[in-house]
């Protein structure tokens, strides 16, 4: 970033987990970032809060029912836009140089290509958006010369890692996504079963919301981001591999042609990850603290279990299949995880749901943002049918 200029962000997902860390950031750096938009699906009382404190003059709630008791919440200057429609016209706000999308589900998938449309950098938090469109979005956002800055862990970490790296992929040998491995790394398969929603949502190492908890404790949160890193980094996806790494510190590597190997080290902080995407190419000192090798203990890797958390393998047939069979795997694992939490599947029944809904898709190439839509819903319903009566 030009130094003396602000970054101006507008901020989708505001009072989530990695909207409030992106609002500790943007105090941390004051005088480099400024915030000039947010948006929520139905908190009101945290989007008005944040909308004073930050100051800023346009704010999107998702939930239209809600609108009224925002109103009262802020003043007559803050300009309130609602619904989906809402959310596209924070993406295209004109002062805005960067759009961050954090919203969870499939809502943030039009936002982020009116952001690309309209011309702005689009920092990339919620997965959905390449899992489900990877093809679409990326081409966009080379036709418009505009840049994808990733804001997951991982995916910052390649992004770091291959910031020094001036030649032709082919010199890449692989992308190492490291995964904490979640609570039931050491679990015994046959125990699987008897995973309690309350332990499947104790995440050793990051605090995050519920869904992306429960995602990193039956691994279908690496088998999205592998999906992701396919399309952020152009990389093919026999090219992409897992590694569990328990303390979360490496977050991910990129292995050469050469055999060496880079990677991005730091606490478990999504502040790193965030500051970074905001601040591109720059690095400024927000606050955060750096790591203390002398308290490191030890650092571990090993290799997935892939027969007894098998989101991995359905997350490469997704991802080599392509066209609309990542969108069904995302869906489908959705609704799954929502069963789990209301009691009515087991935590197993999670991978048997998408195993499920995959053989039961219909897979389209190349598809149209109508058709990925479209298989989300078709995986939904064949998820929910599992769902029902899980075998
Ligand atoms: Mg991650």
């Amino acid at each position: 970033m030009t130094r003396g200029k602000k970054r101006r962000v507008v901020l989708l997902g505001s009072t989530g987990s990695i909207g409030v860390s992106t609002l500790k950031v943007a105090k941390n750096l004051r005088n480099e970032i400024e915030i000039v938009g947010l948006a929520a699906c139905s908190n009101v009382a945290k989007l008005a809060e944040q909308a004073l404190a930050t100051g800023v003059q346009n704010v999107a709630i998702y939930d239209k029912s809600k609108e009224k008791e925002l109103r009262a919440l802020l003043p007559p200057s803050v300009k309130i836009h609602t619904g989906a429609e809402g959310l596209n016209a924070l993406s295209e706000l004109s002062e805005a140089d960067v759009v961050l999308v954090a919203i969870v589900g499939t809502a943030g998938l039009q936002p982020a290509l009116t952001a690309i449309e309209a011309g702005k950098d689009l920092a990339v938090a919620s997965k959905e958006i390449l899992v489900m469109a990877g093809e679409i979005i990326t081409a966009k956002a080379s036709e418009k010369g505009v840049r994808i800055l990733p804001v997951d862990s991982e995916h910052n970490a390649i992004f770091q890692c291959l910031e020094g790296h001036r030649g032709p992929d082919r010199e890449i040998s692989r992308l190492i996504l490291t995964a904490s491995g979640g609570p039931f790394r050491e679990t015994p398969a046959e125990d699987l079963w008897n995973v309690t929603l309350e332990m499947a949502l104790k995440h050793p190492t990051w605090d995050m919301g519920p869904k992306i908890t429960i995602d990193s404790a039956t691994l279908f949160n690496k088998g999205l981001e592998m999906i992701e890193a396919r399309w952020l980094f152009g990389i093919g996806m026999d090219r992409i591999e897992a590694i569990i790494h328990p303390q979360s510190i490496v977050h991910s590597m990129v292995e050469f042609i050469d055999g060496s190997v880079l990677a991005q080290l730091s606490r478990a902080d999504m502040g790193f990850p965030i500051q970074y995407a905001l601040t591109y190419p720059a690095r400024l000192g927000g606050g955060l603290k750096p790591l203390d090798f002398t308290e490191l203990s030890k650092l571990e890797f090993s290799p997935p279990r892939l027969e007894d958390f098998p989101a991995l393998g359905l997350a490469r047939e997704a991802g080599l299949t392509g066209g609309t069979l990542p969108a069904v795997f995302n869906a489908a694992n959705e609704v799954a995880v929502e069963n789990f939490r209301s009691g009515n599947i087991k935590f197993p029944h999670i991978w048997e749901c998408v195993r499920h809904a995959m053989n039961d898709a219909v897979k389209t190439e190349t598809p149209t943002l109508e058709q990925i839509l479209e298989a989300d819903k078709s995986a939904r319903v064949s998820a929910g049918s599992f769902c029902r009566n899980p075998a």
